[in-house]
C-alpha cells in the first residue's frame, strides 16, 4: 500500500492530470463535517431534522457521498497492481457494457450507464476486472460524461502503451430527467478514441459493429 505522503501527492499531480486533483483523506472528522452540512441543508429545505426518519440521515448521506466519490482517493498504480501481462496478439480486445455510477458536476445529481472499451494491444494486455476498476476510479467523482469517456480512454493507453484505445459511453442523467427539461427518455452517448483508432476508420467500425 502506498501512503499519501506530501511527497507522492506532488508526484501524482505532475504525472498525469487524470489523477485525482488532491488525495484528500477522509476520516471520521470529515464525515462529521459533511454530515453537519447535510443537516443544515435539510433544515434549509424546510424539513425537521429531529423527525425520527431523519435523525441519522445526515451521517448516512455523508457516508454515501464519501463512498460515491471515492475515485478522488484512488490511484492507478494501486488499482493495476501488476495485472498487466505480455501478449503477442494484435487483434482488438473489447470489454463491453461496464456499468458506472457518477455525479454530474453541474448539479451533483447522479448520472449512470455503461461504457464499452476496445483496444489494440502492443505487447501488453490488462486484467479485465482492472478495466472496470479504472472506470470506477474516474466515475466516482464529480464528472461530466464527456470527460469520463476521455479519461478512461487516455489512461488505458498510458498504462498499456496500446496502439490505440476507443471508448463508447451511454449515460442517463437525472439532471435531465427530474429537473430542467424533464426529458425522461433521453440518453447521452459519448465516444473517444486515440492512437490507431484516430487514423483507421475501419477499426472504429469493427468496434462499433461489436457493440
Ligand atoms: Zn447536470
Amino acid at each position: 500500500m502506498v501512503k499519501d505522503t506530501p511527497d507522492n501527492i506532488n508526484d501524482t499531480e505532475t504525472k498525469s492530470e487524470n489523477q485525482a486533483p488532491r488525495a484528500t483523506e477522509v476520516n471520521e472528522e470529515t464525515v462529521r463535517k459533511i454530515a453537519e452540512h447535510y443537516r443544515a441543508i435539510i433544515e434549509l429545505i424546510g424539513e425537521d431534522t429531529d423527525r425520527e426518519g431523519l435523525l441519522k440521515t445526515p451521517v448516512r448521506a455523508a457516508k454515501a457521498l464519501v463512498y460515491a466519490t471515492q475515485g478522488y482517493r484512488k490511484n492507478v498504480s494501486e488499482i493495476v497492481n501488476g495485472a498487466v501481462f505480455s501478449h503477442e496478439g494484435s487483434r482488438m480486445i473489447i470489454v463491453r457494457d461496464i456499468e458506472f455510477y457518477s455525479f454530474c458536476e453541474h448539479h451533483i445529481l447522479p448520472f449512470f450507464g455503461t461504457i464499452s472499451i476496445g483496444y489494440i494491444p502492443d505487447g501488453k494486455i490488462i486484467g479485465l476486472s482492472k478495466v472496470a476498476r479504472i472506470v470506477d476510479m474516474f466515475a466516482r467523482r464529480l464528472q461530466v460524461q464527456e470527460r469520463l469517456t476521455e479519461q478512461v480512454c487516455s489512461e488505458l493507453r498510458d498504462i498499456l502503451s496500446a496502439k490505440g484505445v476507443i471508448a463508447h459511453c451511454t449515460g442517463q442523467h437525472l439532471c435531465m430527467k427530474m429537473r430542467g427539461v424533464e426529458k425522461q427518455q433521453s440518453v447521452t452517448t459519448t465516444t473517444d478514441y486515440n492512437g490507431i483508432f484516430a487514423t483507421d476508420p475501419a477499426l472504429r467500425q469493427e468496434f462499433y459493429a461489436s457493440l
